[in-house]
């Protein structure tokens, strides 16, 4: 591990901010538009070395090599394909293995391709909530990803997707290709409000101009019920998607397959929801898996409409995925349709996820299901 230490010892260039790079240029003398030829070659070329870089100086480039890394994620393995729901597994500068997942805009094209892709991005190595029915807690928390390696996720799908060669082929400096993810949900590995900080960082980083230039509107953020940090980010300027994993109508159900609800029961999580839909003046989302015998009854199915009444929230019912070595069944379609029908019977907008789910890897299955249901609904 000796050599990855040393690595990590240095900032990477792509956690940092555009105002940080000129910030730096400016001490090493150079102008400020040598940043934006910079995040040029990171941004819309996707680069993956210094050397590329022909239009900045030799010796700027030397103490760019000096002082920061050039990480870029390395692809161990893509499943399914670009038409479909196409799964990345991505190895870091340390060894540890993280996932996106790139799913097309509207699912019933799926054999005449899209041009619209939203991407699910991981925000942790390992999560420490150990909600009791997800693969993502099983083995605990490893550590928080660097906002470059949330931003990468996106870059290396970009880099992945360039046609006629690398990026890097092409030195003429002219923006190439066009974006393929114009979406982003943070559902992925992980707790994104545990990892504030550089989610923050990231997500500015890719939302900027000169960056990835993904409208905040356009990025969805997932967490299971963080309420100060709901708090904190109702305060945020961008305007992100929020987005509550909700699975229990009830403390009593909450309780039992969330640990994080006994720090911040359903009354703390839903008022700092009131205040983030306030802030924010948008619809919130509540994520409701139906797990068989769990909370699939429907005496959950009143406390629900009325939370989501409450919140001006929309629910998206998702049937359970099984995980592998998990005891968790997902319930009848019959039972699925039942809870459906008696929260749109109490007026409120919900959906239920329909299609079977035989994915390309159970274990992201997920994920897939969760995101095709953002894209899918209007605000
Ligand atoms: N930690 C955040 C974001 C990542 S989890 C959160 O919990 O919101 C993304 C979503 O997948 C969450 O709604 C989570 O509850 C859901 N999920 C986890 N395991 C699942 C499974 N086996 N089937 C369906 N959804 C699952
Ligand atoms: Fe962590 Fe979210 Fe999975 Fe819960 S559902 S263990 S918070 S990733």
């Amino acid at each position: 591990m000796d050599a990855t230490m040393t690595l990590n010892l240095l900032k990477d260039v792509k956690s940092l901010e555009r105002d940080e790079v000129v910030a730096q240029f400016k001490a090493w003398g150079e102008p400020a538009y040598r940043a934006d030829q910079l995040m040029q070659w990171l941004y819309q070329h996707h680069s993956t070395n210094w050397q590329v870089m022909a239009n900045l100086p030799l010796s700027l480039r030397k103490k760019l090599e000096e002082q920061y890394t050039l990480q870029s994620l390395v692809p161990v393995r893509v499943q399914g394909s670009r038409d479909t729901t196409q799964k990345f597994l991505w190895r870091l500068g340390d060894g540890n293995l993280i996932e996106s997942v790139l799913i097309p805009a509207n699912p019933a094209l799926y054999s005449e391709g899209s041009d619209r892709h939203t991407l699910c991005v991981s925000t942790q190595v390992g999560c420490a909530y150990g909600c009791k029915f997800c693969a993502s807690g099983l083995d605990g928390w490893k550590r928080n990803l660097e906002p470059h390696e949330i931003v990468e996720q996106i870059v290396a799908v970009e880099r992945l997707g360039d046609r006629g060669g690398t990026s890097d082929e092409n030195q003429a400096g002219e923006p190439s290709k066009t974006r393929l993810v114009d979406n982003i949900v943070v559902m992925g590995m992980g707790e994104p409000l545990a990892n504030y900080d550089h989610l923050i960082k990231a997500l500015r980083i890719l939302n900027a101009p000169y960056g990835m230039g993904i409208g905040a509107r356009k990025i969805t953020i997932s967490t299971s019920g963080l309420a100060p940090r709901i708090r904190q980010l109702a305060a945020e300027p961008m305007q992100f998607r929020l987005a509550i994993s909700l699975h229990g109508a009830t403390d009593a159900v909450r309780n039992k397959i969330m640990p994080v609800n006994r720090k911040y029961p359903l009354a703390e999580l839903v008022s700092a929801c009131r205040d983030y839909q306030r802030a924010k003046g948008r619809m919130i989302t509540l994520e409701y898996i139906l797990i068989a015998g769990v909370n699939d009854a429907l005496d959950q199915a009143r406390p629900l409409a009325n939370l989501a009444r409450n919140l001006h929230a929309k629910i998206n019912l998702i049937p359970y995925n099984k995980v592998e070595g998990l005891p968790w069944e997902r319930p009848s379609v019959e039972t699925c349709e039942n809870f459906l029908q008696n929260l749109l019977g109490a007026g409120v907008t919900a959906t239920l996820r329909r299609e079977k789910g035989h994915d390309i890897d159970a274990a992201c299955g997920q994920l897939r299901l969760k995101v095709e249901k953002e894209t899918q609904t209007p605000a």
